[in-house]
């Protein structure tokens, strides 16, 4: 071993020498408040729980103490089948905001119920988010004590066999 190998290694007693990674930086925590408590409980039970007007029936999100249609207080919620389609989206590059990386998409999904929800989105390349483009949601773990619920692209529908183009002669078929 060379006297450079040596010191490199001495200084912090350390079993390796291995670089250690950057401290990584945690997603922001959500502000959970009394008014969206019922909402980060759903998510906890993997469930996407909309705020719905007892009194009308109007939907709204995020969460708010009064109906904006007929000012009623009472509320109770409805469970969004989670399926959805992109209304809107940009892609964030500036101000860099760790760990978010550079062309992070963030879009606003409208909910088959008719509501509409800021998230962010996975399993998608930037290039590839358009508006329209049907998605679905999932509830990850982002780390040790934060699940989110995150929207992807939905899977193609399957509606039959693939069909096998060389199951028969073309002529069969004419
Ligand atoms: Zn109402």
């Amino acid at each position: 071993m060379s006297r450079s190998d040596h010191a490199s290694e001495a200084p912090r007693g350390s079993e390796s020498a291995k670089p250690q990674p950057p401290p990584q930086r945690r997603r922001p925590r959500p502000g959970i408040t009394h008014d969206t408590a019922f909402f980060w409980d759903g998510v906890a039970r993997q469930k996407l729980l909309i705020q719905r007007c007892a009194a009308c029936q109007e939907l709204r999100h995020p969460p708010s103490p009064m109906c904006r249609r007929c000012r009623s207080l009472d509320w109770d919620t409805l469970e969004a089948c989670g399926r959805g389609t992109i209304y809107s989206f940009v892609l964030h590059y500036h101000p860099s905001i760790p760990p978010f990386p550079p062309g992070h998409p963030v879009a606003v999904i409208e909910l088959e119920e008719g509501t509409r929800l800021i998230t962010d989105l996975v399993g998608i390349e930037p290039e590839d988010v358009e508006i329209g483009l049907p998605v679905e949601v999932e509830f990850n773990r982002v780390d040790d004590e934060l699940v989110l619920p995150q929207f992807r692209p939905q899977l193609p529908a399957r509606k039959s066999a693939p069909r096998r183009h060389d199951a028969q002669p073309a002529k069969d078929r004419l």
